[in-house]
């Protein structure tokens, strides 16, 4: 590393990280412009939903960082260890430093496998699995595939958690693999959601109510899954009734389908960058419309690490994107901010095999439909566009800059 100091320093080269060093790269020169990440891949996540149900291979999701850093932007491949936004400088790994004039903060969110008691070395094991890793993305879709009947149960943690609507997809795409291997007359299907309802936004909610009744799907509300016993096969939720009192319930499973709990990167629960209280608190403190940091004004964040209220998903980054780029040259610029972000966020609900609910929404819970059609209704065009279009969109338009 020659330079150790630059006007543009992206932490995180995911979906955030890339999209906004494709964009600024043709704003300012891009040897002004490094990121820092550690890994040599890139993972397309949306696709492991797909993937985890033997849709399609995992490794249609990754492709190598090196291929997809932007041209002339010089890539960092150390880990972030701390910020300190006072002397404008970022510590390394390896013991370094670098220093800058503006910062984004893109390092995207930490899966709190942990804060699960027991689970330590089960996953892909003793029927437990998740599509939240890509290591685990071909045990899920065996596991689906070799389930012989009984109890399957798919949890949800407490939001916020990058996309919500995962936990519920791969439990309709196994529904349907169940039937279709004769086993879902001998199965019981629970969705244990730590939350209240199916969805965030009432009118997805009521057309996802709809669909589990149809499946004849056991929705346990309020269940948070706090500890498994892989040998026993048994997992514990922490259930809140009405009334707020809270118990534990044991239940029995054949195979289990673990969304772990999200948090923030612990470098920023930890530092100077992060929201100290309220709603937000841990996650990066930006504000909601500007996406520039609420006290150091030469930080904006993006993307999953952001304490802004709305649902953390890769559509998101991509409405970010542009607001990002806009206001960090307002402000190399010395000039008022102009972008704002308007909250949007999108997830493509699988409700089955070549079906899909395309779910689009804002601040407050605004739709914000990208097609004049009844956006409630299960779509088959919707399910290409999750499964063909999209992918193809991400790789080619978005991470070069031009979605
Ligand atoms: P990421 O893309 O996760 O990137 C974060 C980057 O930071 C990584 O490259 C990481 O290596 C790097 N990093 C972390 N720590 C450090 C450090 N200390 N130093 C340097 N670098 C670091 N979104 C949708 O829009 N639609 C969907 O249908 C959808 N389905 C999903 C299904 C699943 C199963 C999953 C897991 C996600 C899904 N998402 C979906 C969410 C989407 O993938 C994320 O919201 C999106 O990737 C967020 O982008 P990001 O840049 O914030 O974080």
């Amino acid at each position: 590393m020659s330079q150790k100091h630059f006007k543009l320093l992206i932490l995180g080269a995911g979906s955030g990280g890339i999209s906004v060093a494709a964009r600024m790269k043709s704003k300012i020169n891009p040897t002004d412009i490094a990121i820092i990440d550690p890994s040599d891949t890139h993972y397309y996540q949306p696709l492991w939903t797909l993937a985890g149900a033997g849709v399609i291979k995992k490794e249609k999701s990754f492709k190598l960082q090196k291929d997809l850093i932007p041209k002339g932007v010089q890539w960092i491949q150390r880990s972030v260890v701390d910020i300190d936004p006072s002397q404008k400088k970022v510590s390394l790994k390896d013991g370094t430093s670098v220093g800058y004039d503006f910062l984004v903060v893109a390092l995207g969110l930490r899966l709190a496998w942990e804060k699960i008691k027991g689970l330590d070395g089960h996953l892909g094991k003793n029927g437990i699995c998740s599509i939240y890793e890509y290591n685990q993305v071909d045990s899920t879709s065996a596991m689906l595939n070799e389930f012989k009947g009984g109890r399957a149960i798919f949890t949800m943690p407490p939001v916020p958690i990058k996309c919500a609507g995962a936990p519920q997809k791969i439990m309709y795409l196994a529904d349907d693999i169940f039937r279709k291997n004769g086993v879902r007359e001998k199965s019981t299907v629970n969705f244990a959601t730590a939350g209240k309802v199916m969805f965030g936004i009432p009118v997805f909610s009521k057309a996802l109510d709809e669909v589990v009744k149809r499946r004849a799907i056991e929705t346990m509300f309020q269940h948070k899954l706090t500890a498994v016993d892989a040998a026993l096969k048994t997992a514990t939720f922490e259930v809140t009734d009405a009334q707020g009192v809270v118990s534990e319930n044991l239940i029995k499973f054949d195979l289990l389908h673990v969304v772990p709990p999200m948090t923030a990167p612990t470098i920023i629960i930890n530092g100077p960058l992060s929201a100290k209280e309220g709603d937000q608190k841990g996650w990066l403190s930006v504000n909601k419309f500007s996406l520039q940091h609420t006290v150091f004004t030469d930080i904006f964040g993006i993307g999953d690490v952001t304490g802004v209220p709305n649902s953390k998903t890769g559509a998101a980054v991509r409405m970010q994107a542009p607001v990002v780029v806009k206001n960090l040259l307002d402000a190399m610029a010395g000039k008022p901010l102009s972008g704002s972000y308007n909250g949007y966020s999108s997830c493509p609900l699988i409700t089955g095999f070549g079906k899909v609910i395309l779910a689009e929404f804002g601040y407050d819970g605004k739709l914000m439909p990208s097609f004049p059609i009844d956006a409630t209704k299960e779509r088959k065009s919707m399910w290409h566009l999750k499964k063909d279009l999209l992918p193809t969109l991400y790789w080619k338009a978005m991470l070069k800059g031009r979605l």
